[in-house]
């Protein structure tokens, strides 16, 4: 991983994604409620859709799951393939063996910003560099709890940007 972090450095690219993902949520981000889905919610490219199986779970859960979603975004919307610069050691908790890193990086990133310490403990080096990449995640964390309180009264099949 350090060899991949070095390298990335060499590149900067690591300030490349810095600059996409402090100002990708201004521009994009979309949320849109849909009735049918088999799972909570999902992202593609942009837009996050979150189905009505997403309203039975905890609101802890809820926040947790748009964090989730909001990381995938992330992965969308940088230019670069995120997971084409580092290797699938990456992933974490159970994706960790399966190499999934696509969900691998879409659960740090959550983790990393719903419950830091608990990545920092098990995961140090994917903490790292998520705080490189999202630092202290306020602009997220302010995007899920607007998100949480449009999809309240949120019409099916609107789609609806978050300021
Ligand atoms: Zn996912």
């Amino acid at each position: 991983m350090m060899k991949i972090i070095s390298a990335l450095k060499r590149l900067n690219r690591l300030d490349l994604i810095v600059a996409i993902s402090s100002s990708f949520l201004n521009k994009t981000a979309l949320l849109r409620r849909e009735a049918s889905g088999t799972t909570e919610a999902e992202a593609q490219g942009d837009i996050i859709l979150v189905y009505d199986k997403f309203f039975r779970c905890k609101l802890t859960m809820q926040k947790y799951i748009l964090l989730h979603e909001l990381g995938h975004v992330f992965q969308n919307m940088n230019d670069i393939s995120i997971l084409d610069l580092m290797d699938k050691n990456f992933a974490v908790f159970e994706y960790k063996f399966s190499g999934n890193a696509m969900e691998g990086f879409a659960e740090a990133f959550a983790v990393y910003l719903d419950s830091p310490n608990e990545l920092k403990k098990r995961y140090l080096e994917q903490f790292k560099i998520m705080k490189n990449w999202v630092g202290n995640g306020a602009v997220y964390k302010k995007w899920v709890g607007k998100a949480l309180k449009i999809l309240k009264d949120l019409p099916y099949g609107q789609l609806e940007r978050i300021k």
